[in-house]
């Protein structure tokens, strides 16, 4: 048994504790916390200078695109970003491969316990079988050719059969998917979590609304995406089975009024937030104070979009750009990221919990405790 203190402790699903004490057994299983440092076997007591919280949830990651860190210009808006990924994505499969490990084993030191990790291919599915990590993959799928959208869905069932559990299949963005290949993948969704890059720049509303703008224009080489007049959020969860979690990626550009459209039209939604991958790309940042902070949950996004893969850089901008207290920060960082991917045993000191723990110093630094 080890009984861990630092100036405060975070378990998130209740309030923050003054130098209290988490007791956790040898396999990190949390059995107790303490209010008090007098409650616990003194000789047994680690105390360490900084806050204690369960390890953070990556909602959103591309482990496959980790070799294209820094190959991409940043700031040149998604249009430009996206049509660049697939002339840099072909390298040496071993290549790959080394990009892959050594991201894992970066996300390991920064104190990521699980992440939500975007599949195109099979190349980051040995990685989700030996890492400490858990990963749900989402083999994503993406085509605006209606007449493809068979041919896609198939070989995606394909992939997502060889993809190692928890895992599911789901659609990249209402840009870059036809309205038959939404009905395809609504169909086979029995009520698996899904998740949808959303209103990553301020053109996917212009397409939308009135089939014109620059995202509009690169599209339409490609296929046909009907005139909606709404918004982007509206169109892609009109298509979307309301059964299922959807994890909405980035939301940029999302208006308050589509964020209460979602609640009152009963969509189970969570929000994640990519700040420095916004900034990357877009230069832009949402507005914080919209979100339902129950249901807000953050990622790294990929190392084509970010110079680092790690939750506290991420939370470091959060703090820059809203008004959330620590706690609100932390729920942000590890329960409802662990909500959102249905990981229950991780993201609060409650016990029976096996959540990881991490040491945060004044939030510049994490050390992995247990
Ligand atoms: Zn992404």
């Amino acid at each position: 048994m080890r009984y861990l203190s630092a100036n405060y402790i975070f378990p998130l699903h209740i309030n923050p504790i003054k130098e209290g004490v988490v007791q956790i057994s040898e396999k990190g299983e949390i059995v107790n916390i303490f209010e008090s440092r007098t409650k616990a076997p003194k000789q047994k007591l680690e105390i360490f200078e900084g806050v204690l919280c369960p390890g953070f949830v990556n909602v959103h990651c591309h482990l496959e695109l980790s070799h294209l860190k820094g190959l991409l210009l940043q700031k040149t808006g998604l249009v430009d970003f996206i049509s660049k990924v697939p002339e840099k994505r072909n390298l040496e499969i071993d290549d790959i491969k080394r990009a892959i490990i050594d991201a894992d084993s970066t996300m390991q030191k920064n104190g990521i316990v699980a992440v939500g990790d975007i599949s195109n291919t099979n190349h980051s599915f040995f990685i989700k079988e030996e890492s400490k990590i858990v990963y749900h993959t989402f083999v994503e799928l993406f085509s605006v050719n209606k007449d493809k959208a068979e041919i896609v869905f198939n070989k995606g069932m394909d992939l997502l059969n060889n993809c190692p559990n928890p895992r599911s299949i789901t659609p990249h963005a209402t840009y870059s998917v036809s309205e038959k290949l939404f009905s395809l993948l609504k169909e086979k969704n029995n009520g698996e979590i899904v998740c949808i890059h959303n209103q990553e720049t301020k053109s996917e509303d212009e397409l939308f609304r009135n089939g014109s703008g620059e995202l509009y224009e690169f599209i339409k080489q490609f296929g046909d995406l009907n005139q909606t007049g709404i918004s982007a959020l509206q169109t892609s969860l009109l298509q979307m089975s309301k059964q299922s979690k959807i994890i909405l990626v980035h939301n940029t550009f999302t208006s308050k009024k589509d964020v209460k459209w979602t609640k009152e039209n009963n969509y189970d939604t969570y929000w994640c937030t990519c700040p420095k991958a916004n900034l990357y790309i877009e230069n832009s940042l949402p507005d914080y104070s919209i979100f339902d902070t129950d249901t807000l949950c953050v990622g790294t996004d990929s190392l084509a979009s970010n110079n680092s893969l790690s939750i506290l850089e991420e939370l470091k901008v959060l703090k820059e750009n809203s008004d959330f207290d620590l706690n609100t920060l932390l729920k942000i960082a590890c329960k409802n990221g662990a909500e959102a991917l249905g990981f229950e045993n991780l993201g609060t000191f409650e016990k029976g919990k096996i959540p990881g723990l991490n040491l945060i110093n004044n939030l510049d630094s994490v050390s992995v405790i247990a």
